[in-house]
């Protein structure tokens, strides 16, 4: 079970919180002051935290800043007020996202879901193309495809890189050399072959992968 931190010192929200996101599945742990969530912090695998800005023994955002001394967690922090000051402060301090008091639970429990899940998955789009690199899924308008692992390395590698121009010897080196393989050079295009089968609407004039004669492939965004 995934454990979240709530750390909020006004109780009957912090029970509330609690009681909600157990509800969910989260193994929740609760805070009511900053010193708390410190020992909460040192003793369990956190992987998450909603954050309240204004605390007995501290602020959020002085915490806020403590945590990322040292680490990655993704923060909800809630702010007091509607005050556009503390939302950007609370994004200069590394919070992955912030909700105004007062807030819907309910989308509260969607951004935390949000923020957790970007933490877990790191996520290529381009146009109808989507890949969860992570899951090791792709996606082409919103239907799974199977690719081989090389297929697969390829993509990203384009995706990775956008309207740029990837030569040949670059993609051996990005895909096969790294690995310490030496191959011959034609397995770059036996595979792009073989990717635009599976990616384009019509392999043999790719609008999406497509060849810069003398020079090697680069990836377009599908046009709007
Ligand atoms: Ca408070």
């Amino acid at each position: 079970m995934e454990k979240l931190l709530i750390i909020e010192d006004d109780r009957d929200l912090r029970e509330g919180l609690e009681f909600a996101f157990s509800a969910e599945g989260y193994e929740v742990l609760g805070a009511g002051s900053v010193e708390k969530a410190r020992g909460c912090l040192r003793e369990a695998d956190c992987k998450g935290i909603i954050l309240d800005c204004g605390l007995p023994d501290g602020n959020g955002f002085d915490f806020c800043q403590e945590i990322r001394h040292t680490s990655e967690i993704p923060i909800l922090m809630l702010t007091a007020r509607d005050s556009e000051l503390d939302e950007v402060k609370a994004l200069e301090l590394g919070v992955n996202d912030y909700m105004s008091k007062p807030f819907s639970v309910a989308v509260l429990k969607a951004r935390v879901k949000k923020m957790l899940k970007t933490q877990d998955h790191v996520v290529l789009e381009s146009g109808v193309m989507r890949m969860d690199l992570s899951a090791c899924k792709v996606e082409k308008e919103g239907k799974e495809i199977e690719l081989s692992a090389i297929e697969f390395k390829l993509l990203a590698y384009f995706l990775g890189n956008k309207g740029l121009i990837l030569s040949k010897e670059q993609i051996l080196e990005q895909i096969w050399e790294k690995d310490g393989q030496f191959v011959d050079d034609n397995i770059v295009s036996v595979n792009i072959t073989r990717l635009r089968k599976k990616i384009e609407e019509d392999p043999k004039h790719p609008q999406r992968l497509k060849t810069v004669h003398g020079m090697g492939y680069i990836w377009k965004e599908d046009a709007l």
